[in-house]
Formats: structure tokens, sequence, C-alpha cells
């Protein structure tokens, strides 16, 4: 019998469609104005403005059912910029494993 050894053993696909949406847990600093409605705007410890989050943690802006964006058009500029696949993205769906979807 032909064994695979573990390297070749595939890591599941990096996708944000399946994955928890991790990184939206993450503080999220409004260094530009991309129209984020106020209601999702908090401020932080030092007067920056940030994107609103939730009790337990995720941003006000996540529907919770779809795991998706709800200002995907609007949404910050370090949002944008979060790679899906990049080493922060790897490290913050290692950090919530068992919120894979
Ligand atoms: S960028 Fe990475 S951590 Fe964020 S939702 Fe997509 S796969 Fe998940
Ligand atoms: S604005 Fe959208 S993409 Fe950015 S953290 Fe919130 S839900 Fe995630």
């Amino acid at each position: 019998m032909k064994t695979i050894p573990h390297t070749q053993i595939a890591e599941p696909a990096v996708t944000c469609s399946t994955c928890a949406a991790c990184c939206c847990q993450l503080e999220v600093m409004l260094i530009t104005d991309t129209g984020v409605p106020d209601r999702f705007i908090d401020t932080d410890e030092w007067g920056g403005e940030v994107m609103l989050r939730l009790d337990d943690g995720w941003c006000a802006a996540l529907d919770r059912d779809s795991m998706m964006c709800t200002i995907y058009e609007r949404r910050p500029l370090i949002c944008r910029e979060f790679e899906m696949g990049a080493p922060e993205c790897i490290e913050e769906r290692r950090g919530i494993a068992t919120a894979y979807r």
C-alpha cells in the first residue's frame, strides 16, 4: 500500500467563504472616510475612530447569519487591505479554529 507523506495531506483551502470571519474580530481603525455608517463607529481610548465591536468581539457590521460584511462597499481601508491567505489571515484562522463554518 502506498502511504501519503504527511506533508502532502492537503490543508483546507483558505477562503473567506468557509471562514468564520475571524479577521472581523480585530480592532479596525478608521484612517480614511469610506462612508461607514455612524452606528458602526466607536471611539477608542485615544479618541480615534474604530469599528464598533459587540460584547463577543465581532464587528457590529458583520451579519451573523451569513458571516458576511453588511457594509462591504463602504468597508474601512484596513478591511480592504486585509488579504485572504496572507500570514495575518492564517494566524487569525488558527486562533479561532473551532469556529470554522
Ligand atoms: S481574510 Fe482570512 S480570516 Fe478574514 S474572513 Fe477571509 S479567510 Fe477568514
Ligand atoms: S467592516 Fe466588514 S470587513 Fe470590516 S471588520 Fe467589520 S464586518 Fe469585517
